[in-house]
């Protein structure tokens, strides 16, 4: 792809006429420089280094060597990726770095780039791949920031390189981490990235190894372990006998799975969540659980509605302005169509968001009482997903929020979108975007990516801390924008959506017009469909 000149005035630390105290990777299109890796190199180490060679050499086409650290010059301008004993040397290490975290700093003639690594595969489906990248975001921070690298899609055709004679850094000391702790876009499992549908078995390997890359290239890691799930499935088989309490009392008095969702499985119970030995057990488990890797107590309801009609249950809720029937009528109404064998009954209780907002809260006070930094997460969802109307939560309670509707022929729904974020970021707690608009639209030639990057960037400047995007369908000929858009985001939520469409259509220059009049055309399409 043509390389384009119009995004490179920030590239302030690139020089062509070249200081003394400059670190050169290439002058006059030769290479300069060695990069060095340590001689027991991490796979995401060599994987750092291969990443910087490549780009280089794209931009200006000198092929830098890469070299384990014994084998290092003595002489001359050096890389220095990862925990090399030189950055060791020179009191550089990755020890305080946050998470993902990375340190660069040129140095003489040497330039060093480390940060937060393990060991592991860096690339590949990244759906649950947990290995620490610090050292890699590092170089994609250079190639970013520095080297005006953009990554459309994946594989070397949707690499954007600017063209360069020289490639030097000065003066450069930062230390960066990505924007969010937890960021993914599913990409694996059967429908994303099966066997199925493709003509050779290496075509798909090779698919799904740029992809992954890709992701990386964008800043997608998972830093912590913010996986929620329905919380309490296998509770009733473990405690319905001895501790009935824990769960739901439904309309008739009696504890047990409501008969009338999906023919009462026990893994669907709802729970008492505002019984105290209930959360004391949370609680209990965790501390025999939890681990360094696995931190958080999750306390998200099983995969039904809030359903408790308990005196304290109820008492917990707050009068819900939208109920159809008055607030002091409303377990009469819900016992009635209980009764009758109505599934949805529980319509009449109204919202219960303030109710599973107390819960949060107090298993948050009961797991303070032994450890004061415990975090709590917890999705928003079913007739709990509105932002609660009187409780406050506070930064050590961690929401995931299911947006409603969908991004294509629905231009309203950002709007509904926001009011559920923006309640919710309001009660103080941090935040989880967990959409699936992105698995609509199958392979059509769909465009909503201004919509998209509307919503992603305001969640992301209102207290978005992690990601969950379901799913990465990888259709980046009819829906280029729009992927990119959400890349773009999750590497540099700063820049504006105006910004990232510019970035996309310029590197198609000459034919910048003729692409934005196609996409523009598939954007009034949808919108009228
Ligand atoms: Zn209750």
């Amino acid at each position: 792809m043509r390389s384009w000149t119009c995004l490179l005035t920030a590239a302030a630390l690139l020089l062509i006429a070249l200081p003394a105290q400059s670190v050169d990777l290439v002058s006059d299109r030769e290479p300069v420089a060695t990069i060095v890796v340590p001689d027991e190199a991490l796979p995401v180490e060599s994987f750092a280094a291969d990443e910087l060679a490549h780009h280089v050499e794209v931009s200006s086409g000198a092929e830098l060597p890469i070299v384990a650290e014994a084998e290092a010059p003595a002489e001359g301008h050096l890389v220095l990726i990862g925990a090399t004993l030189a950055a060791a040397e020179a009191g550089l290490s990755a020890d305080d770095l946050p998470v993902n975290g990375y340190l660069i700093r040129a140095d003489g003639a040497r330039m060093f780039v480390l940060g937060d690594d393990s060991d592991g595969q860096p690339g590949w489906v990244q759906h649950n791949n947990r290995t620490r990248v610090g050292t890699l975001f590092g170089v994609y921070h250079l190639l970013d920031h520095e080297l005006g690298a953009r990554w459309l899609w994946p594989g070397p055709l949707g690499e954007v390189v600017p063209e360069r004679d020289s490639i030097a850094f000065e003066e450069i000391d930062l230390t960066g981490k990505p924007a969010f702790i937890h960021a993914r876009w599913r990409d694996g499992g059967g429908t994303v990235a099966g066997a199925d549908g493709w003509a050779d078995p290496a075509n798909r390997s090779r698919w799904i190894s740029e992809q992954g890359r890709w992701l990386r290239r964008h800043r997608f890691a998972l830093g912590v372990n913010m996986d929620m799930a329905h919380a309490f499935t296998t509770w009733w088989e473990k405690y319905g006998e001895n501790y009935p309490e824990y769960f739901n009392l439904l309309p008739d008095g009696t504890r047990r799975s409501d008969p009338t969702y999906h023919g009462g499985a026990d893994r669907l119970i709802a729970m008492n969540v505002s019984e105290p030995a209930f959360h004391r057990q949370i609680v209990e488990n965790w501390l025999e659980t939890r681990t360094e890797d696995d931190p958080f107590i999750d306390a998200s309801e099983n995969d039904t509605p809030g359903k408790c009609t308990c005196e304290r249950c109820l008492s917990w809720d707050v009068p819900d302005p939208d109920l159809e029937v008055p607030w002091d009528e409303r377990l009469q109404h819900a016992r009635e169509a209980f009764e009758a064998g109505e599934r949805d009954w529980v319509k009449h209780l109204g919202s219960l968001s303030d109710r599973y907002a107390r819960f949060f809260l107090a298993v948050q006070a009961e797991a303070r009482k032994h450890d004061p930094d415990a975090v709590v997460t917890g999705y928003a969802y079913s007739n709990y997903r509105f932002p609660p109307l009187e409780t406050t939560l506070n930064d050590h309670i961690y929401i995931g929020i299911v947006p409603g509707g969908w991004m294509f022929g629905d231009p309203g729904a950002v709007g509904e979108m926001l009011q559920q974020w923006d309640g919710w970021a309001a009660t103080g707690a941090r935040m989880m975007l967990r959409p699936n608009y992105m698995l609509d639209g199958h392979n059509m030639p769909v465009y909503a990516a201004d919509r998209i990057g509307e919503h992603v960037r305001h969640c992301a400047h209102h207290g978005m801390i992690a990601t969950d995007f379901d799913s990465l369908t990888g259709q980046y000929a009819t829906q280029g924008p729009n992927l990119y858009m959400l890349a773009r985001l999750t590497a540099r939520p700063d820049l504006r959506v105006e910004q990232v469409l510019a970035e996309f259509y310029a590197a198609f220059e000459p034919s910048e017009d003729a692409v934005r009049a196609y996409f523009a055309h598939w954007d009034e399409i949808c919108d009228a469909v």
